[in-house]
């Protein structure tokens, strides 16, 4: 079975979606292996996504991060990357498809409601980088 990595981001947990967010992952025939609720720091972001150091909207997307608690959950099934990234939508809320996550919980590219691994070897790394193996069942 596949595992991947999902974050609420603070947008949306600010905003009481999280348990309707939830069901789409179980709806869509994802099993959520773990979850938990907690509250980045700044280390914390800017090391998850080192990736975008170099991009010029970094500091905004660190601060967002930051800005208040996170959901962050391994989901798992068949094919459950590409399956969550077809639930998230498009990065850019506005250009997301009706019906995704996206378009129907964001506002912008910067608030855009949730994180979804974007290959199944950055799940792992995702995956170690917020859970110890023993927690994930
Ligand atoms: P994702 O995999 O769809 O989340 O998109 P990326 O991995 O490309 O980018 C990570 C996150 O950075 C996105 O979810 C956005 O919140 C943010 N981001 C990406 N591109 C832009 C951009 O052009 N401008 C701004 N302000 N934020 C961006």
């Amino acid at each position: 079975m596949e595992q991947t990595l999902s974050i609420i981001k603070p947008d949306a947990v600010a905003k009481n979606v999280v348990g309707k967010i939830l069901s789409r992952f179980e709806e869509a025939g994802l099993r959520i292996a773990v979850t938990k609720k907690i509250q980045l720091s700044q280390a914390d972001a800017e090391a998850f996504y080192a990736v975008h150091s170099e991009r010029p909207f970094f500091g905004d997307l660190v601060e967002f991060m930051i800005s208040g608690p996170v959901i962050v959950t391994v989901l798992e099934g068949e094919d459950a990357m590409a399956k969550n990234r077809d639930l998230m939508g498009a990065t850019n809320p506005k250009e997301a498809a009706a019906g995704t996550i996206r378009a129907d919980f964001a506002e912008s590219i910067d608030a855009n409601a949730v994180h979804g691994s974007d290959s199944v070897e950055n799940a792992t790394d995702e995956i170690n980088f917020f859970f110890a193996q023993r927690e994930i069942c």
